[in-house]
């Protein structure tokens, strides 16, 4: 027995000896880490030396008669270690230090969530993190939003358990970015009071995922109970405030460690590999370090044009980028249609990401850069030392078209906009651009395009944009007639103006329910009723709808109805609302407002594009000038001006723009005549009974005389309804 002692107490002065030897290689690793800080001189993660180092360590160890594989093991935690710390040091001239970061995550402490968050924090160098548990994910976005905490912490995918849908569904919906990532070795352990016996058990409680990890183990405890409870954190606690040695808990070692637990089992899940992948959200976008390897996540949605995903993905390829993820996930207002969410092995400003950007977009409809992070998870990561990753090799591979690309994303005004380069919060390097969402403050451009509104402005090589509504088509070589309403009074009424715009021939049609009234004491609209009750008008005659959304708060109601989204004139610079359409999945009909110049309709659009959404209807709808005669004047010239500055489709609105019915159907025929892309104009079943806009509503049978009338002067054109 005093030689088991004896021994110990060698093994406890080897392992303090290794610890302060660790804490020696801690202190040169910073060493280092200042000196790349300072001069820039190396890059923070060598693979070449981290693969010597590799190989020296296993031969030595082999030589020892250690394991090569163990060895490692252990240089491959120790180097992970190194880094981060390096990233850390790196990070301290960069961002604020020394204050606390609050971060919201699911459950409480000793949760994996918890845990993983303090292993991503030790990395990065923005103080101490506080963390708050809370019992939902969507609860940690909202604390968030509301300021209550700097970053939410979230789980995106599990090794076993696949990807957690209602966080990919929070990052579509929620205005958030990722900033960083996280990756967390699952090791369920059997947690009891002390001195509990396992074959006494009677009841083990945990999180229902975490039981079903564990079958294998927990189906062995014969006349044992498994009872679910919010996380495996709160199993714990259970365990540990009741007094019961009969109930165990299937939790983290840490979370039993500070509940002075007892680990009754190890490793007891039935797979060996249990890995969760996390991410760090906030409300701005940060940037990688130019030195860290950086992964970049992106949402789209196609336009489901011949190939387009395949075209989508070929984008990357080309510009020789690694696509590490591809998920998609089905879009909620349009069934059949999905929303991809890819991982891209590169830095947000990397020339070749950028091109794939640009080359990208005119496949899409909606295309977001959710963040640019350092990659802390894959492959690279997790199978071997430094060496074995191959992306620095794939990047050198890809130079030759790859530079081709990136003249051609200098000479694009619009590479820079596809991704929102933020600004650090502090110190000392110089400011990389700022977000692209706001126009006016845009970084000036390597060259300085025609208009500030970069992705709507028309270039040679790129093709028109071609909004698809449904089957229908607003831009391409038909004519689009929409008709409608100016406001969704009843049922019978917006029924009966369904069938009269269904026969006119009409693409779409409209209908106001949140009416933008110049009197407060006018006729409202009907809100979310009239939305609904224009979409059964909608079905009932086989057309798409559009209607005008007024609030930002509306527009997620508004979207699941309707087809397209209207911003009016009197909306048109409300930038939150262009902001939140812009996020939103569906087309949006943005109206020129009553005194803005082409420019400023341009700039508005630009709001919607740089939110994501590239599906963009531009309409002029008559300007305020000194003239009275009619209620606006149709400024016709707008038509073919904006086709020269945007490649975005252009539709004329005479009804708002005469405010008399006799004016409307020539003006309708002069915007056909000018090369407008269609018309949107006001019809209503009985207009002396209008609630709103009497005067200027076509009736059914003037409907049908303009549509017919429209035909010869698009055939003299070469075009067609
Ligand atoms: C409308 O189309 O219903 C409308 C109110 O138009 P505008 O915003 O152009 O005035
Ligand atoms: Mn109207």
């Amino acid at each position: 027995m005093k030689k088991l002692t004896e021994t110990r107490t060698t093994i406890d002065d080897i392992d303090r000896r290794i610890l302060g030897l660790l804490a020696e290689r801690m202190q040169a690793v910073q060493a280092v880490g200042a000196i790349k800080r300072d001069t820039g001189a190396a890059p923070l993660r060598d693979d070449e030396r981290e693969g010597r180092l590799y190989s020296a360590w296993t031969k030595e160890g082999e030589r020892l008669g250690l394991s090569g594989y163990f060895v490692g093991r252990i240089l491959r935690e120790v180097l992970d270690y190194s880094r981060r710390d390096q990233e850390r040091v790196l990070g301290a001239g960069r961002v604020a230090t020394g204050r606390n970061v609050r971060v919201a995550y699911l459950g409480e402490p000793g949760a994996y969530g918890e845990l993983a968050l303090a292993k991503l924090m030790t990395t990065r160098a923005t103080g101490t993190s506080v963390g708050k548990g809370m019992r939902s994910f969507a609860a940690c976005v909202d604390a968030l939003e509301a300021g209550d905490v700097e970053y939410a912490f979230l789980p995106i995918e599990n090794t076993i358990a696949g990807s957690i849908n209602e966080v990919y569904e929070l990052l579509a919906r929620r205005r958030v970015h990722i900033v960083d990532e996280e990756e967390w070795d699952v090791e369920h352990c059997l947690l009891g009071l002390p001195g509990a016996r396992v074959e006494a058990l009677t009841a083990v409680r945990s999180h229902p995922v975490a039981l079903q990890q564990c079958k294998r183990a927990l189906s062995a405890l014969v006349g044992c109970a498994q009872e679910s409870v919010e996380s495996t954190a709160t199993a714990a606690r259970l365990v540990a405030e009741g007094a019961d040695p009969c109930v165990a808990a299937v939790a983290s070692e840490e979370a039993g460690r500070r509940l002075g637990l007892e680990v009754l089992a190890r490793g007891i899940a039935d797979k060996e590999h249990n890995r969760t992948r996390f991410l760090l959200v906030a409300l701005e976008p940060e940037t990688p370090e130019r030195s860290l390897l950086a992964r970049t996540s992106i949402l789209l949605t196609l336009n489901h044009r011949h190939g387009a995903l395949a075209n989508a993905l070929a984008a990357f390829a080309r510009h020789g980028l690694n696509l590490s993820k591809l998920e998609s996930r089905p879009l909620g207002e349009s069934p059949w249609e999905y929303l991809f969410y890819l991982d891209v092995d590169a830095h947000g400003d990397d020339e070749a990401l950028l091109a794939s950007l640009a080359d990208l977009r005119p496949h899409t409809n909606h295309l977001r850069v959710l963040g640019s992070y350092p990659r802390r998870s894959g492959r690279g990561e997790l199978g071997g030392p430094a060496t074995h990753v191959a992306e620095p090799a794939t990047i050198e591979h890809a130079a030759e078209p790859h530079a081709a690309h990136a003249a051609e994303a200098e000479r694009d005004p619009r590479a820079i906009d596809v991704f929102s380069v933020p600004v650090p919060a502090a110190g000392p390097a110089p400011a990389p651009a700022p977000a692209a969402v706001c126009a006016s403050t845009l970084p000036a451009a390597p060259k300085k395009p025609a208009s500030s509104a970069r992705l709507a402005a028309s270039e040679p090589a790129r093709a028109r944009t071609i909004v698809r509504v449904g089957p229908m088509e607003v831009g391409g070589e038909r004519f689009a007639l929409i008709a409608g309403p100016c406001a969704v009074e009843t049922r019978a009424q917006v029924l009966e103006a369904a069938q009269a715009v269904r026969r006119a021939g009409a693409v779409m049609l409209r209908g106001g329910a949140y009416k933008p009234r110049s009197s407060p004491y006018s006729f409202q609209g009907l809100g979310q009723e009239g939305v609904r009750l224009l979409a059964e008008a909608g079905r009932s005659v086989g057309l798409p709808i559009v209607t005008e959304v007024l609030r930002p708060e509306d527009v997620a109601g508004v979207a699941e109805l309707s087809d397209v989204l209207q911003v009016g004139a009197r909306n048109m610079q409300n930038f939150a609302l262009l902001g939140e359409v812009g996020r939103s999945h569906r087309p949006v009909l943005l109206k020129r407002g009553l005194s803005a110049t082409i420019e400023e309709l341009l700039l508005a659009a630009e709001y919607v594009l740089a939110a994501g959404n590239a599906r963009v209807i531009l309409c002029e709808r008559g300007i305020r000038t000194f003239e009275t005669a009619t209620r606006a004047t149709l400024d016709l010239s707008a038509v073919p001006v904006l086709q020269q500055r945007t490649h975005l489709p252009v539709i004329v609105d005479p009804s708002h723009a005469a405010g008399l019915r006799e004016l409307v159907t020539p003006l309708a025929w002069a915007a056909a005549a000018v090369g407008a892309d269609g018309l949107i104009v006001e019809m209503h079943p009985r207009p002396e009974e209008a609630l709103c806009d009497k005067e200027q509503a076509l009736r059914p049978e003037d409907l049908l005389r303009l549509a017919t009338g429209l035909d010869p002067i698009l055939a003299a054109q070469g075009r067609r309804r």
